[in-house]
């Protein structure tokens, strides 16, 4: 027997329809999470209720008129409890530009309803039983991914689906059933008329989803559609005895050991995306890529521009991409500079995208114990707060002020300190920083009263 929990405020909308003689489910996502032992990330209900009976029977609640042409309205069916989708049982009508109905059809049928979803395990609602026209229990149970009628027409209509089904196959590590799959990879250039704002938020969740790397590499034919720049590293041989695979490959073991984080499974995706422009092979036939980590940043860049991302998620991923051949010698000075540098933050997330790339080459064993040691100092660094920026240092301007006036000399001369700090040469003190201050200005003749 099936035993779903629906939420109280989830239960209270039901009840308001059905008393006023509507049918009523919960549908899709919601239905689907239950039936996998997960809280649902939200709950939308379909009905039999046309638009303006909704607003009736919710006079008494807020209501916001979301999406009303297409039969939508969010209920807010108790004081503080989130908000409901609930949308009228509706069929598609023909679809423009391959992604949007020209109209929707109100019907009374929760078939019907049923069938204009995308997959059938999003197909299912729940009623006393669960209402399962197309299998979706079923498919459920073996992890795989349908559509619901005709794959090709289904894509046709609506491409933003190719993109769901990727996502839902990384996220849920479920298959691609044939057909469906097929008519991805026939379908695949309707993708040229998705918003790119769709595209980016459909491929966040799908690279962060247990079995992206799965995904990708099965279906790379349909990614590159929209990330065409991850073609060339397909079967790219890097003629290097560092490396035992292809710069495809490489980039897949990378991404497959980050942590799902979007930020560190671009960075690992794209950190070599621009070997293939900077190869060549020297007169032994190894195989090199000078400034490849600059070039893989611009292109990262410009797939992140198009793709309208987020200025903090780019400013990161750049970063990353860019640096993460920089050497984090295990020296605490050298170290220290890295910290003064790029702070805190950025140089833990550059031993994460530094192990990620280790664990894709011939032999990580070496890069891993140097970057095990060079973490382990880093982490004391930290522990014992020792001093790798000005405002650790325990001297300041106004201190200096005594013996000069604020200027680009100041600045110098705190530098100079908080060098010697992190050298070693100077406790960080402020007597002793203070006499080291005097003895720098003494050197360049100046008169200290
Ligand atoms: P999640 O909320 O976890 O992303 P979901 O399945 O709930 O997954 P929503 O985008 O919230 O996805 O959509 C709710 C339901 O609406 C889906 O379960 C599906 O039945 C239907 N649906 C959503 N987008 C489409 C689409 N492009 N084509 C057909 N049906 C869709
Ligand atoms: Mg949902």
């Amino acid at each position: 027997m099936i035993n779903i929990t629906i939420p109280e405020y989830v239960k209270k909308a039901l009840l308001i329809l059905q008393k006023n003689g509507y049918e009523a489910y919960p549908v899709g996502g919601c239905v689907r999470d239950s039936l996998m032992g997960k809280a649902p990330y939200d709950w939308d209900i379909t009905t039999s209720a046309l638009p303006d009976e909704m607003k009736k029977v919710f006079c008494d609640c807020r209501v916001i008129e979301t999406g009303i042409q297409h039969g939508t309205l969010t209920v807010f069916s108790q004081e503080g409890s989130p908000s409901l989708e609930i949308t009228t049982f509706r069929t598609d009508g023909d679809y423009e530009d391959h992604r949007h109905p020209q109209h929707v059809l109100f019907t009374n049928s929760l078939h019907e309803d049923l069938s204009r979803r995308d997959f059938t395990i999003n197909a299912m609602a729940l009623g006393k039983d669960i209402v399962d026209p197309f299998g979706g229990f079923k498919d459920l149970a073996e992890k795989v991914i349908r559509c619901v009628g005709e794959p090709e027409k289904r894509f046709e209509e609506d491409a933003l689906r190719i993109l769901r089904a990727l996502r839902f196959a990384s996220v849920l590590g479920f298959s691609i059933e044939a057909e469906t799959a097929k008519a991805m990879e026939k379908k695949k250039q309707l993708l040229l008329h998705i918003a790119p704002e769709r595209i980016y938020s459909e491929w966040k969740k799908m690279l962060c989803g247990q079995a992206a790397v799965q995904v990708l590499r099965r279906y790379i034919s349909v990614i590159g559609q929209f990330l065409p720049e991850l073609l060339p590293m397909c079967g790219f041989l890097q003629y290097n005895p560092h490396h035992c695979y292809d710069v495809w490959e490489h980039s897949l073991h990378a991404v497959e050991n980050t942590p799902p984080c979007f930020t560190f499974r671009m960075a690992a995706l794209f950190h070599d995306v621009g070997k293939p422009d900077t190869f060549f092979r020297d007169a032994d036939g190894i195989g090199h890529f000078y400034g490849h980590a600059r070039k893989s940043a611009e292109k990262v860049t410009h797939i992140l521009d198009r793709l309208r991302a987020d200025n903090a998620a780019k400013e990161k991923i750049e970063f990353l991409v860019a640096n993460h051949g920089l050497s984090l010698p295990p020296e605490e000075i050298l170290l220290k500079k890295r910290l003064r540098k790029f702070g805190e933050e950025a140089v833990h997330d550059l031993f994460i995208i530094q192990r990620a790339d280790a664990s894709a080459l011939a032999n990580p064993e070496e890069k891993y114990r140097e970057l095990d040691c060079a973490e382990q100092i880093f982490n004391k660094i930290l522990q014992e707060k020792q001093c790798f920026s000005l405002k650790d240092l325990m001297v300041t301007g106004e201190d200096l002020k005594a013996y000069m006036s604020p200027g680009p000399e100041m600045g110098k001369l705190l530098s100079f300190l908080l060098e010697k700090v992190m050298e070693g040469t100077c406790a960080n003190e402020k007597s002793s920083l203070l006499s080291a201050a005097q003895k720098w200005l003494q050197e360049r003749g100046r008169k200290i009263d």
